[in-house]
């Protein structure tokens, strides 16, 4: 059995896979917020009910927020705060004892897309995160690349690509920076926007419902935000052209994207035709927890 654990800031689920990556049990409960100790507790807790529920023992992947950092360790880039800094491999491992692998939650989304998700056989594999961030996971051949950083795939905090004199200098990010990608594409990016262009304060959902009643200031809103999408794909293309980008998080729920971003983003991939396919997920909120039991591969465990 293949145990998955998607660490995130509101709650921790588990599930067990079988060969076939057949749920055999699964397991939700709330994060001991600003708690470390507890939130060990609790991930090792959820562990055992799998196992006890299954009636076996299983290997364990972790999607987390944030990265473990090769140089030190530990945890860095958490929006979960309290995990930043601390040894979790190594007290996760003591406490369950087995070695455990980690990743970053997009990442693990990437992974469950590309092993039998909605890219499923795809060679090269973007997955995008587009909720209250812009994450992004790099799968190639069915495995993680991560990168001597642990940052590949974290396309949100480039800029803007081709920018227009209205977007620059762009608004300024908490990364320290201005005009990231994120900034514009997050959903709290696009109510920015929204309000920016029309006063109006509106959360991403109420805008996306509006445009679907068909009020011309929200179906604005989404034309300009599929534009900057497309320009913000055309520079991951032009650069790694995976075969599939895969949108999940919030606004993956947004249907329009799928047929109208592969119209605009021609106008700046360098290219005669692109044939990438732009995709929604197919397990959806599952896809951390599936991920993250899937970084154990065939054979292994
Ligand atoms: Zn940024």
């Amino acid at each position: 059995m293949r145990i998955g654990v998607d660490l995130g800031g509101t709650k921790i689920e588990a599930v067990g896979l079988d060969r076939e990556g057949r749920t055999l049990a699964r397991v939700r409960r709330a994060t001991p917020r600003d708690d470390y100790d507890a939130t060990l507790d609790a991930i090792a807790s959820v562990v055992g009910e799998i196992e006890g529920s299954a009636g076996s023992r299983g290997t364990v992947g972790v999607g987390m927020p944030g990265a473990l950092s090769r140089a030190t360790g530990r945890v860095k880039n958490s929006n979960s705060t309290w995990l930043n800094g601390r040894t979790l491999a190594e007290d996760l491992e003591g406490r369950l004892g087995r070695s455990i692998r980690f990743a970053n939650d997009a990442n693990c989304f990437a992974l469950s897309e590309a092993v039998d998700g909605a890219a499923a056989g795809a060679g090269a594999v973007f997955g995008v995160i587009l909720g209250t961030g812009t994450g992004g996971g790099l799968v190639f051949g069915g495995r993680i690349w991560t990168g001597p950083n642990a940052i590949a795939g974290e396309w949100g905090h480039n800029p803007l690509p081709w920018p227009r004199d209205d977007e620059r200098p762009g608004p300024p990010c908490y990364c320290g920076l201005s005009g990231c990608i994120e900034t514009f594409l997050s959903g709290p990016g696009l109510s920015r926007d929204h309000r920016r262009a029309t006063g109006q304060a509106l959360d991403a959902a109420e805008i996306a419902s509006r445009a679907a009643g068909g009020d011309p200031l929200a179906l604005a809103t989404l034309g300009r935000h599929e534009e900057r999408m497309a320009r913000a794909l055309a520079s991951v293309i032009n650069l790694l052209d995976p075969d599939v980008i895969v949108l999940g998080g919030g606004l993956s729920n947004l249907d329009r994207l799928y047929a109208r971003v592969p119209t605009l983003w021609g106008a700046w991939v360098f290219s005669d035709r692109v044939d990438t396919r732009l995709v929604a997920p197919k397990h959806g909120d599952s896809s951390g927890v599936r991920g993250a039991a899937w970084l154990w591969g065939p054979g292994e465990g």
